[in-house]
């Protein structure tokens, strides 16, 4: 039987619905309005798309985007210095600083400068501590990560007890992905460059989530049949007639005739990724006005 594919375009647009209902009950019982500052600084046209689409996204769910668009010789202490502006303006819930930042701004230095509690993208090591301590309710979590936990929530119900692997151990998709694996109650193996025998982790995994950045790569007969597999992989390579297309890390004609269902690429983790820094912006709006925030995992089912 073929795989079932995992709608996230369709799952993003009821996770975007959701954070709108919740912005007008916030700007309703407390006169708040969540804003969330987008900083770019340079030219990088990868960055400018993504850019660009957070900031009308997050418009339409009636978040007040401020676009801070910065010049490629930005120094690290004039973006410092824009940062703590951001983080002392109480009008300002969420800061995103578009990566990768040029080169001579030291990326860390400014993730670690954000306030944890506008830290929407989940990078500060505070929030990286909370997320793997289990201290969910005063964390902000890894946008792709997250994004992909609800189409696995939303999919499968409850996931304890499910074998899990995760391909790539990077900050943003891979460590936190096991982190959120695990306060799942899933047993989690993590796998990287370094792996011995990749496929035979793969083929024990009821879920397989693929952070790799290579395209294709996870083939399907590696997939234990049945298995749910995320694929978190963006790759250009190219396509027909001169023209480039997106494929992930997986190869998905292969593996959606073995798996129990798969996300595609384009339209699986990528529209999860940009509706859950919407959701975290509203999360972190929530508890600044002294509001519980919806447990997105938990509001996102079937
Ligand atoms: P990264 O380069 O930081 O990390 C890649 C990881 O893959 C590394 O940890 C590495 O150990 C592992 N790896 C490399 N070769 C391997 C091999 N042969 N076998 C097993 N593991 C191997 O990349 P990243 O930032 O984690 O991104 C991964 C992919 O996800 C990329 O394609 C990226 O474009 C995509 N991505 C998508 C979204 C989204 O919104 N959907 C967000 C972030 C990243």
């Amino acid at each position: 039987m073929p795989a079932q594919i995992i709608d996230g375009a369709a799952i993003a647009r009821q996770l975007r619905e959701l954070v709108a209902a919740e912005v007008s009950k916030l700007k309703a019982t407390k006169g708040v309005t969540p804003g969330l500052a987008v900083v770019l600084v340079g030219e990088n046209p990868a960055s400018q798309v993504y850019v660009k689409s957070k900031s009308k996204q997050a418009a339409e769910t009636g978040i007040k985007a401020i676009d801070h668009r910065l010049s490629e010789t930005t120094t690290e202490a004039e973006l410092l210095s824009l940062v703590q502006k951001l983080n002392a303006d109480p009008a300002v819930h969420g800061i995103l600083v578009q990566l990768p930042l040029p080169s001579q701004i030291r990326s860390a230095e400014i993730l670690r400068a954000i306030d944890p509690a506008k830290d929407v993208d989940g990078f500060h090591p505070i929030n990286v501590g909370l997320l793997a301590t289990a201290q969910l309710e005063h964390a902000l979590v890894p946008c792709t990560p997250l994004g992909s936990l609800i189409l696995l929530k939303r999919h499968l119900g409850t996931i304890e007890g499910l074998n899990a692997l995760v391909i790539g151990r990077s900050n943003i998709v891979g460590r936190p992905m096991v982190q959120l694996l695990l306060n799942e109650s899933c047993t989690v193996e993590i796998a990287h460059s370094k792996t011995d025998d990749l496929p035979a982790h793969c083929r024990r995994a009821d879920i397989v989530v693929a952070a790799i950045g290579k395209p294709e790569f996870v083939r399907g007969d590696w997939i234990r049949p049945g298995a749910t597999v995320i694929d978190v992989g963006i790759n250009r390579i190219a396509g027909s007639e001169g023209k480039t297309k997106l494929v992930g890390d997986v190869a998905f004609e292969e593996a959606s005739k073995i798996a129990g269902a798969i996300t595609p690429v384009p339209g699986g983790v990528g529209p999860m990724t940009i509706a859950c820094l919407l959701a975290n912006t509203l999360t972190s709006a929530c508890r600044h006005a002294g509001v519980k925030a919806p447990e997105w995992t938990k509001a996102i089912r079937a």
